[in-house]
């Protein structure tokens, strides 16, 4: 019997909506800009919304996957990076549970990502590997032994928030050069302006250095070694048979691919240097789904 789930994925720009079903097809969807600086109020909404879009479907779930950190038992958001943000101490489990009448599941937007690959993308017939999501940040998800990996609070997977050089830049994190200030969009444009002398985005970056231009080229140099050392630590740590990349940058990664298999090679032990790291299948809908999928999953399991 199919059966449906609402997903919500709250991105730091743009909240989607969805009916999805357990074959992970969107039945129905709607967008709305994200104000989560409103707090409590527009979390409402959003479930608001959820609740009047699951009105023509037998929605058994509701799983959310939101930028930020949630704790797992509580489904509250965390202090995480900006612990003055409005939405910290949020309970949006507990809003969205109460808007939609439904056994709800809520989790980092990353981590929905990988469930989304475990279930209908890269990670598929995979019970160990690790999801990176490239965009503005880099954020990541752990699947071991066929399931998402918490942690004791829920947020294992920061796979961003590795140093990879103590001498670089300060992270709001409080660790200093981690993965995500060489290897995302923020710090390609970061890195290419500084380098170039006048802003520039990182787009127009990858654009420059697919067109030949040496600064750029060497721009992505620096983000493709730092994004190899990164994986390696991660192999070392949890032998996955696979990386997947997704997010918004990685149509670039035939750019980086050379430079990040051989950075990669020299920070992996010889038995993990044959790791595949390939590229997510799976476009800007991965996050509604997985969370829908988690929380199908979720229910049932009796988790509710
Ligand atoms: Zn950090």
């Amino acid at each position: 019997m199919t059966r449906y789930a609402l997903g919500i994925d709250i991105g730091a720009t743009n909240t989607r909506i969805a009916v999805v079903d357990s074959a992970g097809n969107i039945l129905a969807s709607e967008h709305l800009p994200s104000r989560m600086a409103e707090g409590a109020p527009f979390f409402a909404e959003v479930g608001a919304r959820a609740h009047s879009l699951a009105r023509s479907y037998q929605v058994v779930a509701v799983g959310a996957g939101t930028a930020g950190q949630i704790h797992h038992a509580t489904g509250t958001y965390l202090p995480g990076l900006y612990p003055q943000a409005p939405w910290v101490g949020v309970p949006l489990r507990d809003i969205l549970a109460e808007a939609t009448h439904l056994p709800t599941f809520v989790d980092n937007d990353c981590k929905t990502h990988a469930y989304a690959e475990l279930k209908l993308g890269a990670g598929r017939g995979y019970t160990d590997f690790i999801s990176l999501t490239l965009g503005t940040g880099l954020g990541g998800g752990i699947i071991a032994n066929g399931e998402l990996v918490q942690g004791a609070k829920g947020i294992a997977g920061h796979v961003g928030h590795i140093s990879i050089d103590p001498a670089g830049p300060p992270c709001p994190c409080g660790n200093r050069g981690c993965l995500e200030l060489f290897a995302s969009g923020t710090a390609v444009a970061r890195l290419a302006s500084a380098q170039l002398g006048r802003e520039i985005t990182s787009p127009e970056v990858f654009r420059l250095a697919a067109a030949g231009d040496a600064a750029a080229q060497s721009v992505l140099e620096t983000m493709a070694t730092a994004l190899g050392r990164g994986l390696g630590a991660m192999a070392n740590m949890f032998n996955p048979q696979l990386f997947i990349l997704g997010g918004s940058i990685m149509q670039w990664y035939p750019l980086l691919e050379e430079t990040t298999r051989r950075s990669f090679q020299a920070s992996a032990m010889t038995e993990l240097q044959d790791t595949p790291i390939v590229t997510s299948p799976i476009g800007g809908a991965g996050g509604v789904i997985g969370a829908a999928l988690y929380a199908l999953d979720q229910v049932e399991r009796g988790r509710d």
